[in-house]
């Protein structure tokens, strides 16, 4: 019995090895461990850092980010909770490998654990500085995550609502799209769905609703202007309440008083009316 326990116990050992080892060697695990110990602190603005061949990046960061922080705090109605850096990074492929992301994926920004990572990729999309809103969108995720946590924001507000406020927050002129392109595409019906929840598991993107991802982000930047706009000191209440943890449904039931799912319709009648 003691010697069957002793061998049950040794490969017991010998699996949790295997696996730790498996774990470790995963691009998610990789990512995790990449130390960030070599970003510099800025000079200027101590919550910006960046790699070495990045400073020119940081100094525009750190020029930037109290006009930045101010007007993110502006949108959301509330201030940041928590001290959080700025890293500025050298190569798109230092930034991807900190979220485990393929190289032919070139986020210009993201927001894992509590801070920002900036690609210079931001600073050249398409041959144009986008900078300045990169870095307020990324803030607005960020803010979200510092009252929610990371698994309450993935869950009680919906992608297309998180993409449209930070949009907001970043004036971003529209990802190339313009507002007569996009809303002859809702009109025509070509348009997400405004779901009211987001899965843990499979975060809804634009291909899910058969748009292309800049047509989702302008579409989406369009909605919640308008949301924002119409209903005012409620669209502010409807925030307040996300922040402390309600779900978006139920805090857009309560303080705008229309479902979701009738949103389009509503934003439909009124460039209607305005055109
Ligand atoms: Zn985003």
């Amino acid at each position: 019995m003691n010697a069957l326990g002793k061998q049950t116990r040794i490969w017991v050992i010998i699996g949790l090895t295997v696996a730790i080892v498996a774990l470790l060697s995963t691009d998610y695990a990789q990512a995790l461990l990449k130390s960030k110990r070599h970003f510099v602190q800025h000079s200027i603005d101590a919550r910006v850092r960046y790699e070495p061949g990045a400073e020119q990046y940081a100094d525009a960061l750190a020029d930037d980010l109290s006009d930045a922080v101010s007007r993110v705090e502006e949108i959301h109605g509330v201030p940041f909770k928590k001290v959080f850096t700025v890293y500025m990074c050298a190569t798109q492929a230092s930034l991807n490998e900190y979220v485990a992301n393929p190289l032919h994926f070139p986020v210009r920004g993201t927001v894992p654990f509590g801070n920002v990572l900036i690609a210079p990729s931001a600073f050249h999309w398409h041959g144009e500085d986008t900078h300045k809103g990169t870095l307020r969108h990324e803030l607005s995720h960020l803010l979200l995550k510092q009252y929610l946590g990371e698994i309450k924001n993935r869950t009680i507000i919906p992608v297309w609502f998180s993409e449209g406020l930070a949009d907001v927050a970043c004036e971003c002129a529209g990802e190339g799209i313009s507002d007569e392109t996009a809303n002859r595409a809702i009109m025509a019906g070509r348009r997400f769905i405004p779901d009211t929840k987001n899965s843990l598991f499979k975060i809804k993107r634009a291909s899910d609703y058969g748009v292309d991802y800049p047509m989702f982000h302008r579409q989406s930047h369009l909605l919640v202007a308008f949301m924002r706009d119409t209903y005012g000191l409620a669209f502010q209440a409807l925030l307040a309440d996300i922040h402390s943890g309600t779900s978006f449904d139920r805090a857009c039931g309560e303080h705008l008083n229309v479902s979701p799912d009738t949103l389009w319709e509503a934003y439909i009648a009124n460039i209607s009316q305005v055109n």
